[in-house]
């Protein structure tokens, strides 16, 4: 059946075709280590858990506001004064099922036939797809290895063009887990100050995934941007909390009920149970999240030590998020080959880098969100199967 053209243009994100094959082959009887999907491998804190679970005791059932409940929006707002000692309104703050939730919008809200959105690439495929699909043109902002994987504040710049209504921006970053430093975000704020017209949109989502004493640089610390400034953050990472759906986007005020209504048409309002665990994640003890953050900075060493020991493979050691994006050029092996014969023939799952973007060529990226000793296990299987199967030409 014929659809509006729009949706042949649609994307898609690999990493769960991966996990369905993972799961497939799981099944046959194969030991498969993930290492493919982006998420932590821990439980939500019970302290989240049992504050949904009294949510639904107590009577929670219904619709909320759909902008979320008032008390949820005022904590998100106390958090970021917390963390980064910047005011934000609880009236800006509109409450969304999951991080993609806010680029969807944004992506709509800029993207059609004629404008341009720069996105990082390698990064997140939903950018590049939701973009597609609105059918302005994708320009690509390199993120580069050689940069430590932080996009260039210069050749940023130099790809705004007449056309350019949106630049998504991405730190602590998937798929490379690199973090862009403050001289090169301050570069950036400050070349913007010429196109006052372009919307940013600053994807935060790991912003508490942070290693080495590295401080997350917010782009709601920049007043001079706020008036065009989204923000996308949300619970699913920080607190382990994927499968909720739960999200927060920071609009400017002139943007703000367009998104609202985009809220009222598209979803009424996020669950209501969830609200009141997201609740209780921003406002009870953070304790379990500094030890995940130390538990991942952990498997972090770990793998890049792992992977630099392979034939082949070089790997610069992650600054943010809680992924390896090692460099499999010099194995000869093409990138999504090997990131699909890792899963069939040694159970590794990963993820190749094209599919982050064409930048993403001669690498793969690895989710060290699993156990130390799954880790191990898999790096061992990588090095074994490096050194014994030919690349697939
Ligand atoms: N943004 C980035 C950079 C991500 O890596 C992800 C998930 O992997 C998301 C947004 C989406 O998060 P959510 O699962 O809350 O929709």
């Amino acid at each position: 059946m014929k659809t509006v053209k729009n949706f042949d243009r649609i994307g898609e994100e690999n990493a769960f075709a991966v996990l369905g094959r993972a799961g497939e082959l799981a099944a046959d009887g194969m030991d498969v280590i993930n290492l493919g999907i982006g998420q932590p491998d821990f439980p939500t804190p019970d302290n989240i858990v049992e504050a949904a679970v009294r949510a639904l005791r107590d009577g929670h059932h219904g619709y909320t506001d759909a902008i979320g409940i008032l008390p949820l929006r005022e904590a998100v707002s106390a958090d970021l004064y917390r963390r980064y000692n910047t005011q934000v309104s609880p009236a800006n703050i509109l409450i969304v099922p999951g991080g993609k939730v806010t680029m969807f919008s944004a992506i709509l809200m800029f993207g059609s036939e004629g404008s341009e959105i720069l996105y990082p690439d390698p990064g997140f495929p939903i950018y590049r797809s939701m973009i597609e699909y609105t059918g302005a043109k994708p320009i690509a902002i390199p993120i580069r290895e050689k940069n430590g994987f932080a996009f260039s504040a210069e050749e940023t710049l130099k790809l705004i063009g007449p056309n350019t209504r949106l630049i998504i921006l991405n730190s602590p970053a998937n798929p490379c887990g690199g973090i862009t430093p403050k001289v090169e975000v301050d570069k950036l704020v400050a070349g913007l100050a010429a196109y006052p017209d372009i919307a940013i949109l600053s994807d935060e989502i790991y912003d508490q995934m942070l290693y080495d004493d590295e401080k997350h640089v917010s782009l709601l610390t920049y007043p001079e941007i706020r008036d065009r400034l989204i923000v996308l953050n949300g619970w699913s990472k920080t607190y382990a909390m994927t499968g909720w759906r739960l999200g927060y986007s920071i609009w400017p005020e002139e943007l703000f009920n367009k998104a609202r209504k985009l809220a009222v048409n598209a979803w009424s309002c996020v669950n209501a149970p969830a609200q009141y665990a997201a609740l209780e994640a921003l406002t009870g003890s953070q304790k379990a999240v500094g030890e995940m953050v130390a538990a991942f900075d952990v498997r972090r060493k770990g793998v890049v030590a792992e992977l630099n020991d392979i034939p082949g493979v070089s790997c610069i050691t992650p600054k943010g998020a809680f992924y390896a994006f090692p460099n499999v050029s010099k194995t000869g092996w093409r990138a999504k080959d090997l990131a699909r014969e890792l899963l069939e023939k040694a159970g590794v799952a990963t993820i190749g880098g094209p599919d982050f973007g064409t930048l993403g060529e001669g690498y793969i990226r690895i989710s060290y969100a699993n156990s130390q000793e799954n880790i191990s296990r898999a790096m061992a299987r990588m090095k074994e199967f490096l050194t014994t199967t030919k690349p697939l030409v």
